[in-house]
């Protein structure tokens, strides 16, 4: 019989946040369970082994620790991978197939050489399947002809769950409030940095999202959390979403209001033509 001197680690992290109305509410992270065992090898030495989450540390055996699934990647790191639901892929079908406008009509956004233009007082284009947490990858660009400045050049945005921005602006030297430049979510996080290419360039968005989690009374049980890289840069690690993202006023956002699981991808008609292509999306777990 091995000897066996068995040790349980079970923690239970409660951080407490403040939520977007001023109220306290708490979300929990519940770690690996690891256990350790010491067995007696064939050479009667001790042998020290570890458990997590009831699996062995460096366990072979395909029952017991399966491999992850195996993901051809594009040939460009832009590309989408082979697991991707492609959203967007330059041409008319795709964007009829996957995209409408936010009054459930058919968009009036324009195709330009593969992309997609928003087009002023056209409405959101809005994506036909909804999505909770996810990896979304698109690229983006700002008019080569520039027109306004501040909030006023290049201005759009992409919601996930049809709410949360991330915000879209030509800030190639153009200032403007650092919590509603390109990369913040609007109003709540600015980017770490500004990595902006100059207007008419195609730029890139990263973004993994996972979804915020309401209690049985509308409560936040965890808020949303990003992760973004912008061009390739990181611009928000495991940021916490401390509420929603909508105007309301000129120096104050929405609190947090319980929705679904799941929302469309929108991308915003703030004006400007701005165009997109290559959007593509991986669903990922809670
Ligand atoms: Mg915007």
């Amino acid at each position: 019989m091995p000897v066996v001197k068995s040790s349980r680690l079970l923690l239970l992290i409660v951080a407490t946040l403040v939520g977007s109305a001023g109220s306290a509410v708490a979300h929990e992270t519940t770690p690996p369970e690891i256990v350790t065992e010491t067995r007696v090898g064939d050479d009667g030495k001790d042998v020290l082994y570890m458990f997590i989450d009831g699996v062995k540390v460096h366990e072979t055996d395909p029952a017991k620790q399966p491999p992850p699934p195996v993901v051809a990647p594009g040939e460009s790191a832009g590309d989408p991978p082979s697991d991707a639901i492609v959203l967007f892929d330059g041409t008319a079908e795709s964007l009829g197939a996957n995209w409408g406008d936010d009054r459930g009509g058919a968009t009036k956004w324009r195709l330009v050489d593969g992309a997609v233009e928003s087009v002023a007082k056209a409405g959101y284009l809005q994506s036909k399947r909804e999505f909770g947490s996810c990896q979304l990858h698109l690229e983006w660009a700002s008019p080569s002809e520039v027109k306004g400045d501040g909030q006023g050049r290049g201005n759009s945005g992409v919601f996930l769950q049809g709410r949360y921005e991330v915000q879209i602006l030509d800030n190639f030297k153009n200032a403007t409030y650092p919590d509603g430049q390109a990369g913040a979510l609007y109003g709540r996080a600015k980017p770490l940095v500004n990595a902006c290419r100059p207007p008419g360039e195609w730029q890139s968005y990263d973004i993994i999202f996972k979804r915020p989690l309401f209690g049985a009374d509308g409560e936040v049980v965890r808020p949303a959390i990003f992760t973004v890289l912008h061009n390739g840069v990181l611009i928000h690690h495991h940021v916490e979403l401390s509420g929603g993202t909508g105007w309301a006023g000129p120096h104050a956002v929405t609190p947090y209001e319980p929705h679904g699981d799941r929302g469309p991808i929108l991308l915003q008609d703030h004006g400007n033509p701005v165009r997109f292509r290559n959007i593509w999306i991986r669903e990922l777990g809670d």
